[in-house]
């Protein structure tokens, strides 16, 4: 059918601190696949408005389907016959067949790399432990449902995992001495850091550890309409202050 016309102005990329969601009151439970790396992962890439108001669930004829960031079909090929997989892409694969590449156009199932950038790029952290398809496939349907007019599920995914790449948030503030290592940071020492080391300015929001203290929980930059490069905010997303003095947790 036609897409739908676009409801929204830009997207904020939601990045969030593991050890800042484990470090809470209710705790946390690592996904099925082992403890994530101590980085920044994403909590979700959002359509939202100039006004600050967002879309959401908007298409429940197009629910979350695992196949669409799985490799599994490319694999399960490579078992049955000789071929080997060399690269997966959306809807075409190339394979090697007998020391020759090939193309090998699919229609059935849209080839999916994605499953192993997703789990260590966008980590689920809720409980109890899960592989992590619970919370991308939230994901989907809340928020990458409603910008179908640019993506499709798996360049939803796709897309949030390399504007993620592109930022080098933690090194970012590694390089400027604003370390996981359970130190205080003032909120224009983290800001400052990103701003130098990414060239964008987040919003930074914070919760609190179990003894109150506020702490680096997420991050919100903000990409263009056309979900391809990052813009100034257009509007602050909501989400908890943090006050002057921020805890950045070891995870
Ligand atoms: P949103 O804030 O996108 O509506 O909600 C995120 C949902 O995903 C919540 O229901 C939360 O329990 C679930 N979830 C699963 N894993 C995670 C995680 O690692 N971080 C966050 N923030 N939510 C997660
Ligand atoms: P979700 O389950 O609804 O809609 O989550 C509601 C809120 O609780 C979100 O802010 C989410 O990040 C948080 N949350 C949900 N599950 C967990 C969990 O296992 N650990 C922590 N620390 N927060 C959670
Ligand atoms: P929370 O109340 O935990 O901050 O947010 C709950 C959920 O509402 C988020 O996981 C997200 O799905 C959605 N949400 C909260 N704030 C915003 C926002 O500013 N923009 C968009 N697009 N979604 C938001």
């Amino acid at each position: 059918g036609r897409a739908a016309a676009q409801d929204y102005d830009f997207f904020f990329l939601v990045l969030q601190w593991p050890g800042s969601y484990c470090d809470t009151k209710q705790s946390c439970c690592y996904p099925k696949s082992g403890k994530p790396a101590a980085d920044f992962g994403i909590h979700g890439l959002w359509p939202n408005r100039n006004d600050g108001t967002y879309p959401q669930n908007c298409n429940p004829n197009d629910e979350f389907d695992p196949s669409k960031v799985r490799c599994d079909p490319i694999l399960l090929l490579a078992l049955v016959s000789s071929w080997s997989p060399c690269r997966c892409c959306s809807g075409s694969a190339c394979l090697r067949l007998l020391g020759f590449r090939s193309r090998v156009t699919l229609t059935h199932w849209q080839v999916s790399d994605l499953m192993s950038s997703l789990r260590a790029k966008w980590p689920t952290l809720a409980c109890p432990s899960s592989d992590g398809l619970t919370f991308w496939g939230h994901e989907w349907d809340k928020h990458g449902t409603c910008a179908s007019d640019i993506f499709d599920e798996h360049s939803y995914f796709q897309a949030a995992l390399s504007l993620r790449d592109q930022l080098g948030v933690l090194s970012a503030l590694t390089s400027a001495g604003v370390n996981p290592d359970g130190g205080y940071y003032t909120l224009g020492q983290i800001k400052g850091a990103i701003q130098q080391g990414t060239g964008f300015l987040p919003f930074v929001e914070c919760n609190r550890d179990e003894s109150g203290n506020s702490q680096l929980y997420q991050l919100y930059f903000c990409i263009n309409a056309s979900g391809d490069s990052f813009i100034e905010c257009p509007v602050s997303p909501g989400g908890r202050a943090c006050g002057n003095r921020i805890e950045f947790p070891a995870f």
